[in-house]
């Protein structure tokens, strides 16, 4: 059997249709698999590799920080320099409340650790979330997920969940003084790029305000320069009481977070009753890589780039068979005709070295979320392979 069939057989799968592709290096924008053949990414790992894959930085910083130790014992005991310089990092480049963070192993396991505080903090017992929203494959993350087919097979889920109406105003009215949190994406990602409107994502931070629910913001997806601010909420113009990081956090490497003010994290972990535990959560060898990518995306200042070249790819994106494109910066859904359609000009740019793929709540929308490193001259070949692959179909 050849790799491809012993990973068919022996790796349990996700998808009913994998890409399969055998990748065999990766490095910036490219990808290139056992046949030698080589794809410009469009989709960087979901999100991941914000500054393309394996940044030197990235991988230097994993070298030295494997030769000086790995894990130590579980979160929260030793003093692990990397976890603090990231968690400082991080901490400088965000509003005053959010001065706590605590380091998770992935998107799903800061989601359920924000779900637990904010109910620890408030004594309440209700979450609210929205209708497409995605926030991870946990069952606490799951109930929260806003996808009734998504859902349907793991009943029964977490009580007390309410599924609003993302952009929606009558919604806002279920948030009540029972609400310990309302989890809303900043832009929702596996719905297909929703972007909000400003004045009613400003309604949700009164209306949590008004009853005292946490509001606590996904950026798992969107954080970290994607929609070309640092954070995506500083372009909504509010503040999260708990924000969540994940996906390019780790520089490519394992890494999830929440963070919130240390007067509601105390509330987690001082607490005579044990609070929230991990053992590989904050790895130091996970920090120092997302900490080497923090730095290099600051340093290059990719970000304030990305909005130009989410336009250029607008630009290049004009064809007959695209009914809508929704983006902001580089976080792109290309809505077409159909799953078919986008299925086939999917399978069409991978045969011709562009890898890109469908969203999982709008499987007719193709995604766009390509390292925020891309050249022009790569935008505007992506959209021309793109095009192609449209008039073919
Ligand atoms: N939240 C959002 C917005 C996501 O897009 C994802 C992953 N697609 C998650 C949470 C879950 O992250 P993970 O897969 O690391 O558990």
């Amino acid at each position: 059997m050849n790799n491809r069939q012993l990973f068919l057989q022996h790796v349990a799968q996700t998808s009913d249709a994998p890409l399969a592709l055998e990748i065999v290096k990766a490095e910036g924008m490219y990808m290139w698999d056992a046949n030698g053949r080589k794809y410009l990414d469009l989709i960087a790992g979901i999100s991941v590799c914000n500054m393309g894959h394996c940044h030197p930085a990235v991988v230097k910083a994993i070298q030295e920080q494997a030769q000086q130790y790995m894990h130590l014992l579980v979160y929260g005991e030793f003093v692990q320099s990397p976890q603090v310089a990231y968690a400082k990092a991080l901490t400088q480049h965000l509003p005053e409340n959010l001065d706590c963070v605590y380091f998770t192993n992935s998107g799903a396991e800061a989601v359920e650790g924000a779900m637990k505080l904010a109910k620890r903090f408030t004594g309440r017992t209700e979450i609210a979330a929205f209708n497409r929203s995605y926030h991870g494959s946990t069952q606490g993350a799951l109930s929260i997920l806003g996808d009734e087919y998504w859902r349907n097979a793991y009943r029964p889920l977490l009580p007390g969940i309410q599924h609003l109406e993302y952009n929606n105003y009558a919604s806002l009215e279920l948030i009540t003084r029972n609400t310990a949190a309302v989890f809303a994406e900043s832009v929702q990602g596996e719905g297909g790029v929703i972007v909000p409107q400003p004045e009613w994502i400003h309604a949700l931070r009164a209306k949590c305000n008004e009853t005292g629910a946490l509001l606590v913001l996904d950026e798992v997806q969107c954080g970290l320069g994607r929609n070309g601010t640092l954070w995506a909420f500083e372009q909504l113009g509010i503040i999260p009481d708990i924000l969540l990081l994940g996906k390019a956090l780790g520089g490519g490497m394992p890494l999830g977070a929440f963070i919130s003010s240390r007067t509601i994290m105390w509330s987690l972990t001082n607490n005579p009753v044990l609070g929230h535990i991990t053992t590989f959560g904050g790895h130091p060898v996970n920090c120092a890589a997302g900490l080497a990518g923090f730095n290099a995306l600051l340093e290059s200042q990719v970000i304030k780039d990305v909005k130009a070249k989410g336009e250029l790819f607008r630009k290049h994106l004009q064809h007959p068979a695209i009914k809508a494109v929704r983006s902001l910066g580089l976080m792109m859904a290309v809505e077409l005709e159909s799953f078919e359609v986008n299925k086939k000009t999917i399978d069409y740019c991978i045969a011709n070295g562009v890898l890109t793929d469908w969203f999982l709540f709008a499987a007719e929308c193709m995604r766009i979320a390509p390292p925020l490193i891309i050249t022009e001259e790569e935008i505007v070949q992506a959209c021309k392979v793109i095009c192609e692959g449209l008039d073919r179909i």
